[in-house]
């Protein structure tokens, strides 16, 4: 009867715990038991494949309906025209010089290099790189149908996009099937939330398996992969963004930089740019003196569309699967990871963790082991709390440049010191 109560309550605590500490106890009880049992902890491999297999179940049908909706709920970019084409320009502009940061990071610091992993599943053997011509045109899928059966990832995506612009096109008459679309996005969320359930147990079933077969050597590169996406991350904003605000803004940078303090330590903390949203709107009026009609457009769209953290931590995990298992890219993959990553941050929801299922489909569509995801969720949270940050600076960069250029920047705000910003925006 006793037993009975202790293990209710350890149930309990369990069961009441984050989500991403029960990963990290996961891949820490993985990497002891994995040391521990040397290969023979091979037999927990299992577990890790079952909850690959529910990841890879989720990508085709998640980015397809998630990516109609991400579109479709754009429909006041047209409305607004001239501002919604600026921020969706600048968002997905950073964006893709975002994941070249990552990827030109992770090739000089080869973070995962040395780790000669390999996979049961067959790696996909050198393939002939094809020109950008045909990776362009083969980007257009002939039947829809096909590339949803097949997992082609670009042409859902390109599909996807041309869906979500025709639907908002038809107005009134394409509402029913927006809100299908709509729907079917909410149940695949709540799936995803799901299988993230069995993520504490499937990552302790691949780091034991991993670690059993390779030992201490794992542990470094997790290390370097965090570090360098952290140095990253702080080169795009320190450098990036407020090189965009003097040289495109021609305003003070380090005004831009102070007002980032609140909304991106709310970011770090909770790991989701759409909870941080209130915070991102109070700092964009009140301390970096964005319009209130600017901030309320540019500001939710940027917390659904842009992710400029994600996209580099993308770059950075994608290379170092690559360096661990040993495949070599062409300069084409590269830009197809340019590619993938920038469109699919459309798609990418802002709430904790959904960078790592997205990074799912980057792996796939590069042809990367699926294997390496679990060997970085573990880490996932400690990166997601970065990436999330830069989620939330980016947005705010955006804000400013676009009001500056609309003339609906108050630079006495942007410009005032901190003690006198709730006078001035009395
Ligand atoms: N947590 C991130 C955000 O909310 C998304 C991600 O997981 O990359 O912005």
């Amino acid at each position: 009867m006793q037993q009975a109560t202790v293990g209710g309550s350890q149930a309990g605590v369990w069961g009441s715990m984050a989500l991403w500490k029960k990963i990290l106890i996961g891949m820490v009880l993985g990497v002891i038991i994995g040391i521990a049992m040397g290969p023979d902890s091979a037999i927990f491999k299992p577990i890790g494949t079952l909850f690959i297999n529910a990841i890879k179940m989720l990508i085709v049908p998640l980015v397809f309906c998630s990516l109609v909706v991400g579109v479709t709920s754009m429909q006041d970019t047209r409305k607004m025209g001239r501002i919604g084409l600026k921020s969706v320009v600048l968002y997905l502009g950073t964006t893709a010089v975002a994941i070249s940061i990552g990827l030109a990071m992770a090739t000089v610091f080869m973070p995962g290099s040395g780790l000669e992993m390999s996979v049961t599943e067959a790696a996909p053997a050198a393939k002939e790189a094809p020109t950008l011509v045909q990776t362009l045109l083969n980007m257009i899928p002939k039947n829809p149908i096909g590339a949803l059966a097949a997992g082609n990832i670009l042409q859902i995506i390109v599909f996807a996009l041309g869906l979500g612009i025709a639907l908002t096109l038809c107005g009134e008459k394409a509402q029913p099937a927006v809100k299908v679309f709509e729907s079917l996005a909410e149940g695949m969320y709540k799936l995803t939330e799901l299988v993230m359930k069995l993520a504490p147990y499937g990552v302790f079933g691949l780091m034991a398996w991993v670690a059993g077969k390779y030992g201490f050597d794992i542990l470094m590169p997790l290390i370097k992969v965090i570090a360098v996406a952290y140095i990253g991350c702080l080169i795009h904003v320190l450098v990036f963004y407020t090189g965009l605000v003097s040289v495109l803004g021609r305003l003070n940078p380090v005004r831009y930089l102070k007002g980032l303090i609140n909304p991106a330590s709310v970011a770090f903390t909770t790991t989701s740019s759409s909870g941080t949203l209130p915070a991102t709107i109070k700092a964009s009026r009140e301390e970096l003196g964005v319009s209130k009609g600017i901030s309320s457009f540019v500001l939710p769209l940027g917390a659904t569309i842009n992710m400029d953290g994600t996209a580099l931590y993308q770059g950075v995990c994608a290379l170092f699967i690559a360096q661990a298992f040993g495949i070599d890219l062409a300069f084409s993959d590269y830009l197809l990871i340019i590619m993938t990553s920038t469109l699919a941050s459309i798609g990418t929801a802002g709430v904790p963790g959904a960078g790592l299922i997205m990074l799912s489909l980057v792996l796939t569509t590069v042809g990367l082991p699926i294997e390496g995801l679990a060997i970085v969720a573990g880490i996932d949270r400690i990166l997601d709390m970065a990436r999330t940050s830069v989620n939330v600076c980016g947005d705010l960069m955006v804000s400013v440049l676009v009001s500056k250029s609309e003339n609906e920047l108050d630079e006495a705000v942007y410009n005032a010191e901190s003690s006198k910003k709730e006078l001035e925006t009395a």
